[in-house]
This record gives structure tokens, C-alpha cells and sequence, in this order.
């Protein structure tokens, strides 16, 4: 069997390290060329010299030197700047992991795709931000994006065999995260630590947040638009708390098929990894007669506005889902540095969202910059919420 060559941007996060692991499980399937990191250079490393990867990438440029220190004689090049991380994406890789978590996974998600590699995406926020972008240049090179977001891989898993033209509507399903049955009152003291604190999934910090808002919902909406090609009113969003179903597809004959398994992202992981074949993982087996229920919900967009919120910005487009975007993020980080409340986190997305009207954006370029004026925008709003 011919190895195939792998890149992982944003190795040393959850679904990064996810990916390590089913890696390191199958030498004789993956060749790891490429591996990069924002400023976890002790776990760059410590990657890089299990997997003899040939090229590892810090983003933080002070780290450079300790890196090639941990790194001498293993004959991987240590590396940092936007061409290094352009390399990675596009370089040797015939598979790219996009686990980068934010629009800083944007320029090498797309240097990949111009270059016509495979690209298991985890990282949402550069679909929700330049989807159209992404799959016209992925039509144009012949690239393949596989989606690894939980909801999107069981949907993509489910549409295997079926022809496109016969879905009705998909039907995203949510935990309702650490939150669901919180009233608002009961929201607005929550802290960091309790966001965090996700009742099924373990995930880095900012997608947790996210999902006790269900902005992580909403910008999964977006995602799902841009992978399957569905307008806003034939994806539906249901809560479902014990996160066994994934997703599911509805087709025109009224049939419904779903994905399940066990909350442990190394499945999808390991879907798009082996695509089209499948390989083990030791996620933990479904026990459905153990479980013995499986629940749902209508999901409230009065008490998690970010709902609300995300399906405009999808119908309205232009440059609504990147402010979307870009407030969200300048938010949350906010909110996990304690400078703003929990419910500051959509007040500011919504009021950046009715000050910020641009037109689609028609190039990568374009987006970097309507993302930086929605970030510059959103800081402005959170200081005089603080003040
Ligand atoms: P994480 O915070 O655990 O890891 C992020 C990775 O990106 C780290 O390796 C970090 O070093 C790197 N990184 C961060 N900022 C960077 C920057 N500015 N430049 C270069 N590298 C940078 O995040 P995560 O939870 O693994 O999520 C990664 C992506 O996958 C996100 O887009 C998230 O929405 C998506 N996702 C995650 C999960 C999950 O279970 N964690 C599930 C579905 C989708
Ligand atoms: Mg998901």
C-alpha cells in the first residue's frame, strides 16, 4: 500500500491531536510531511519527531529557535511565516487536516484547495466566511473537501449512494450545550470555566463557547449551506442532548437516514483520514440499549439568539456571515479573558451585524479585510459595553 502524504494544520489542538493519534495507529496508511502550531512548540515538536515529519511551522516567531533546538537531527525543518504555513497546506501534502481553529485557517485552507489537494476540513469559520470562494476554487482545481465536523461528516456519510437532486432537507442536530436548560437570567453569570464545560464533547476552547451560545449551531447552518448546496429553509436545526445522532438527510420520498455513534470525534476524523475506505478506532462502541433513550427538541432562538442571528446572516449574505464571523470571534475571546458577560458574546455579534453592510466579497483579499474591520468594530462596541 502506497502511504498517503499528510499534512495537519493546528496539530496540537483537540481534533488535531485527535488526528495524531489515528495516524500514529496506522504508519503503513500515512506519511506525515507537514505539521504546524500557533504556540504550542513543545507539543509541535514532540509530534513532529514521533511522526518524522519532514516540516514543522510555529506560528509565534520568537518560538522559532527552541523549535529547531528540539528538532536538530531529525532531519525536520522547522519553519514559521505565512509562505511556511502556505508550504504546509500546499506543499507535499496530498491530504491536508484544516484544524486551525478561526479565519487564521482561512489563506492556507484556500492554498490548498488551489492546489488541488484533498482537504479534510475541520476549520468552519473559513467556510462560513468565504465558502463560495472555497468551493468554486475547489471545482476549478478538482480539490476535495471532506467535511469533519461531526454534524457534516454524518451528513456527507449519510449522502454517500444517493443522488443530490433527491434530498429534501437536512436536519442538524445539537447538543444544546452546557446551557440548554438554563434560563437567560441564569446565563448571564455564567463564566468561562462553566462554558467550557461541554456535557458530551471534549473541544478546544473557543468552539466550546460557541456551543453554549449555539453560535457553533449557527455557524454550522452556514457550513452545511456551502457543502451541500441547500438554501437557509431546507436545513433544519434540532436539539438533540445525548449527541448520538449526528445529523441526518431527509429525501424526497419521505426517508430519513442518520448517523450515530458514540460523541468521539475520531470517528469523523477517521472517515475523511480513509476516504473512501474505513479504518478502526478505539472510539468507545454504541450501546444504544444502555443509552436506552434518545431525545429532541425544538431549539429556542429566544434564549440563544445566536440562531436567530446566523440564519440571517446566511439569507442576507454579502459580507453578514463574515461579520457573523469575525464579531463572534473578537467575542468570545473576550469573554474568556473576562473583559465581557456571557450574553455580551451575541449582543455584540448582533449590533456589529446592523452597523457592518458590504457586498459579497469577491476575492480572499476582500474577506481578510471585511474581517478586520468587523473585528476592529466588534472591540469598539465591547468597550463601551464594558464602559
Ligand atoms: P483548538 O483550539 O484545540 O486547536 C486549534 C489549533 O490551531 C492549535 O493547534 C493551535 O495551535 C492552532 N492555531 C490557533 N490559532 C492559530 C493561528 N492564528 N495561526 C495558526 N495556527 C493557529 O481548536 P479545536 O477545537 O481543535 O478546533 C479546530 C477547528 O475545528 C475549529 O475551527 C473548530 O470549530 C473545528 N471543530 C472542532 C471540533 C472539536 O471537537 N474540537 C469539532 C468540530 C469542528
Ligand atoms: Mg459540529
Amino acid at each position: 500500500m502506497t502511504r498517503r502524504r499528510l499534512s495537519i494544520l493546528g496539530a496540537t489542538g483537540s481534533v488535531g491531536s485527535s488526528t495524531l493519534d489515528l495516524v500514529e495507529r496506522y504508519p503503513e496508511r500515512f506519511e506525515v510531511v507537514a505539521l504546524t502550531a500557533a504556540r504550542n512548540m513543545a507539543a509541535l515538536a514532540d509530534a513532529a519527531r514521533r511522526t518524522s515529519a519532514k516540516l514543522a511551522v510555529i506560528d509565534d516567531p520568537l518560538l522559532l529557535p527552541e523549535l529547531e533546538e528540539r528538532l536538530s537531527g531529525t532531519g525536520c525543518r522547522s519553519a514559521t511565516g505565512p509562505e511556511a504555513l502556505r508550504e504546509a497546506a500546499a506543499g507535499e501534502a496530498e491530504l491536508v487536516m484544516a484544524a486551525i481553529v478561526g479565519c487564521a485557517g482561512l489563506k492556507p485552507v484556500m492554498a490548498a484547495i488551489e492546489a488541488g489537494r484533498t482537504v479534510a476540513l475541520a476549520n468552519k469559520e473559513s467556510l462560513v466566511t468565504a465558502g463560495g470562494l472555497m468551493t468554486a476554487a475547489a471545482e476549478k482545481s478538482g480539490s476535495m473537501i471532506l467535511p469533519v465536523d461531526s454534524e457534516h461528516n454524518a451528513i456527507f456519510q449519510c449522502l454517500a449512494g444517493n443522488r443530490s437532486t433527491d434530498v429534501a432537507r437536512l436536519v442538524l442536530t445539537a447538543s444544546g450545550g452546557p446551557f440548554r436548560t438554563k434560563s437567560r437570567d441564569e446565563m448571564a453569570a455564567m463564566s468561562p470555566e462553566q462554558a467550557v464545560a461541554h456535557p458530551n464533547w471534549s473541544m478546544g476552547a473557543k468552539i466550546s463557547v460557541d456551543s453554549a451560545t449555539m453560535m457553533n449551531k449557527g455557524l454550522e447552518l452556514i457550513e452545511a449551506h456551502h457543502l451541500f448546496d441547500l438554501p437557509s429553509d431546507r436545513i433544519d436545526i434540532l436539539v438533540h442532548p445525548q449527541s448520538v445522532v449526528h445529523s441526518m438527510v431527509e429525501f424526497v420520498d419521505g426517508s430519513v437516514l442518520a448517523q450515530m455513534g458514540s460523541p468521539d470525534m475520531r470517528i469523523p476524523i477517521a472517515y475523511a483520514l480513509a476516504y473512501p475506505e474505513r479504518i478502526g478506532t478505539p472510539a468507545e462502541r454504541l450501546d444504544l440499549g444502555r443509552i436506552a433513550s434518545l431525545t429532541f427538541e425544538v431549539p429556542d432562538s429566544e434564549r440563544f439568539p445566536a440562531l436567530r442571528l446566523a440564519r440571517r446572516a446566511l439569507e442576507e449574505g454579502g459580507a453578514a456571515p463574515i461579520v457573523l464571523n469575525a464579531a463572534n470571534e473578537e467575542a468570545v475571546a473576550a469573554f474568556l479573558d473576562r473583559r465581557i458577560a456571557f450574553l455580551d458574546i451575541c449582543r455584540t455579534v448582533e449590533e456589529a451585524l446592523l452597523r457592518i453592510g458590504a457586498a459579497q466579497p469577491r476575492s480572499i483579499a476582500e474577506v481578510i479585510d471585511i474581517d478586520r474591520r468587523a473585528r476592529a468594530l466588534a472591540r469598539e462596541l465591547m468597550s463601551e459595553l464594558a464602559a
